[in-house]
């Protein structure tokens, strides 16, 4: 029989430690955390090799009493909470007091301190566990912590850890969180002798500016409200900012980062219609409630917490952001390209942003005009079906003016053939109904395009033996995406060079990130190179691409990146990136499209080796044969 045993403090540390420090961000974030607990004004980090040599938290917190040194270091320790009730009045950031003996016990922690009624201060210094005696020390009033060779002790964790930069951007994003938390507090963060953040005392707004930039910054959407105790603040970003992640959302509770999934859906559904599926807000939003209506003790880092009334503050969430974006000029921008019959050229973003109002108002167009009209589309009747027939004015009134497909993509399609060139083509599905309505209303088009677009998503065109639909979307993706590889793999992507190459401000993750890949960037033609600090200079950029400002191309490059999470040398992440560019590349599900654009992408339909399925995987066109048809309407 297996004999029980209590076992010895060390290894009940280590055990808490594996729960509590997963990484060096983990003991920043801890530290820090306990200077801000201790009221400081100034936090300085200093790191070596992304904190795995040497994290260095120094703060004019309250600092610890000499005499309280070695219960400081003790696992269940500590000065925040006195019994069990206490856990539900937590209005400190700690409250565990297992963080600093965690640490200790894997790691060699030294943790001087000197409170401002102290002449001088006492050091106590712990290797792996084990307490040396304490020391007095000198040094300034407030608290300073070494915490030298994490895991030094613990192989295992040891092979856990990542790359300097992959250790570095998570250490990074842990002080940009705290930072955000609390604004007032001058924090500067250094590595390897270089000061890569000095955040001094300022507003929410300038914190922001100084982590994310000011363009971000300044776009940014104020929201406050009040539900009795309930105080929801902060800001939400412009759809244009949107980000193919949530790791740009933002949530505090009482000065603590948190995720909830909760919280993330109604966000979610509060930005629906207006960000493309796929696209996640930006949001930088603090909560704060009595200590008491949450339970911040179920997570060990304390990063999900368990709200006692989850629906009460979705539903202010949810509710304070739609009633904002109502009153905002948001809605009201997105639809001055429509009203003028303006276009907003380039902007991708904004016009995937705006989508959902454009379709509305689509919708309205289409039931101004009557339904005898606009329902009988895909009848018989295309001499008043036409989608460049009777209808233009309307769509006039609706269209976003886009670059030709020619210019949306370069030089892959530009051998594409004229218009005029094809006039002689035989085969056309719509006949001449169209072209007697198109020569009155189009004066793009000589001639009617090769297939029907509906919705401004699909193309219906007649074959040999039926009808197809084709997602233009999906079909244009996969063609760019299989030219995209082929140029990649031939080592022959076309690359703009930029006369002047751009500086582009990053957080420290994604320049980590985007310098880190630069040979996978380089093959798709974007180049970089850093330029300091979180600045990283783009001299080249994809020549597919060269609608899109060469800044948003990068940052969603990066974005692909971080997320995939993937070894940069895989050819999975080529791919993923490769897939992404297409995919920005590409004409949109709600684009217009002029009819050349869509006899281009009928065209080149031929040139894709599956052209029935996009890059994804989903289908480009679905087949019904004349047989279907005819047994659908029971003629056989
Ligand atoms: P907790 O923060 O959960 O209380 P820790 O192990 O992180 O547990 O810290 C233990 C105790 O040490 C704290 O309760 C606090 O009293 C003291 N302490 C830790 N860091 C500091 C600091 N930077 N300044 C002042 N006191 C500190
Ligand atoms: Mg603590």
């Amino acid at each position: 029989m297996p004999t029980i045993r209590q076992l010895p403090p060390n290894v009940v540390n280590k055990i808490a430690a594996g729960e509590v420090i997963e990484r060096p961000a983990s003991v920043v974030k801890e530290l820090v955390e306990n200077s801000l607990d201790a009221g400081a004004r100034r936090v300085d980090v200093t790191v070596e090799q992304g904190g795995i040599e040497l994290i260095r938290v120094v703060d004019d917190g309250c600092g610890v009493a000499a005499e309280q040194l070695e219960l400081a270091l003790a696992s269940h320790a500590t000065s925040k909470i006195l019994d069990a009730d206490d856990l539900f009045r937590v209005g400190t950031l700690g409250f565990r007091g297992e963080a600093l003996a965690s640490i200790a016990a894997v790691s060699r922690l030294v943790f001087r301190s000197r409170p401002a009624e102290a002449d001088l201060a006492a050091e106590l210094e712990v290797v792996g566990g084990r307490a040396e005696p304490l020391r007095p020390a000198g040094g300034p009033h407030g608290t300073a912590v070494e915490v030298r060779n994490l895991f030094f002790n613990t192989p295992v964790r040891q092979k856990f850890l990542r790359t300097t930069q992959t250790e570095m951007g998570h250490l990074t994003e842990a002080v940009s969180r705290l930072a955000l938390a609390h604004p007032h507090v001058h924090f500067t963060l250094s590595h390897g002798g270089r000061l890569i953040h000095d955040l001094p005392p300022g507003d929410a707004g300038q914190r922001i500016a100084a982590l994310f930039g000011a363009e971000l910054a300044e776009g940014l959407i104020p929201i406050d409200s009040v539900d009795g105790e309930l105080h929801l603040s902060g800001a939400v970003a412009n759809p244009t900012h949107s980000r193919p992640n949530n790791r740009m959302q933002y949530l505090f509770l009482n000065g603590r980062f948190i995720r909830d999934r909760s919280l993330q859906h109604a966000l979610g559904e509060a930005y629906r219609g207006l960000l493309l599926t796929g696209r996640f807000p930006v949001c930088f939003l603090h909560l704060r409630m009595p200590p008491a209506d949450v339970d911040v003790n179920v997570h060990p880092t304390k990063l999900e917490v368990r709200f006692q009334d989850g629906g009460r503050i979705y539903s202010q969430l949810l509710g304070t952001l739609r009633t904002k974006f109502l009153s905002t000029d948001l809605i009201a921008r997105a639809q001055v390209p429509i009203a003028t019959g303006g276009g907003i050229g380039g902007d991708e973003e904004l016009r995937a942003a705006t989508a959902s109002p454009t379709q509305d108002l689509w919708e309205w167009a289409k039931r101004q005009l009557g339904p005898a009209r606009s329902e009988d589309v895909p009848g018989g009747a295309f001499a008043s079906a036409s989608p460049f027939g009777e209808r233009a004015d309307a769509l006039q009134l609706h269209r976003v003016d886009l670059p030709p497909l020619v210019g949306r993509n370069g030089s892959i399609t530009a051998g594409r053939a004229t218009p005029d060139s094809q006039t002689a083509e035989t085969g056309d599905p719509f006949g001449s109904a169209i072209a007697r309505l198109d020569d009155a209303h189009n004066a793009h088009s000589a001639r009617p395009p090769r297939a029907l677009q509906i919705h401004n998503r699909y193309l219906v065109t007649e074959t040999e033996d039926g009808l197809e639909v084709i997602d233009q979307h999906a079909l244009h993706e996969r063609i760019l995406y299989e030219a995209l590889r082929e140029r990649v793999l031939a080592g022959a992507v076309e690359s703009q060079r930029l006369l002047v190459p751009e500086p582009i401000d990053m957080a420290a993750s994604e320049a980590a990130a985007a310098l880190q890949n630069r040979d996978v960037l380089a093959q798709l033609g974007m180049e970089v190179e850093s330029f300091g600090g979180e600045t990283v200079l783009i001299s080249a950029y994809p020549a597919m691409l060269a609608n899109l400002p060469p800044g948003e191309v990068l940052r969603s490059l990066v974005e692909q990146l971080l997320t995939e999470g993937k070894r940069p040398e895989s050819r999975d992440v080529l791919d993923e990136l490769l897939h992404m560019i297409a995919c920005k590349a590409a004409v949109k599900y709600g684009d217009r499209l002029t009819p050349q654009e869509i006899d281009a992408l009928l065209e080149q339909r031929g040139l894709a080796q599956d052209h029935h399925h996009c890059p994804h995987g989903r289908p480009t066109t679905l087949v019904f044969t004349r047989e279907q048809l005819d047994r659908q309407f029971k003629r056989i």
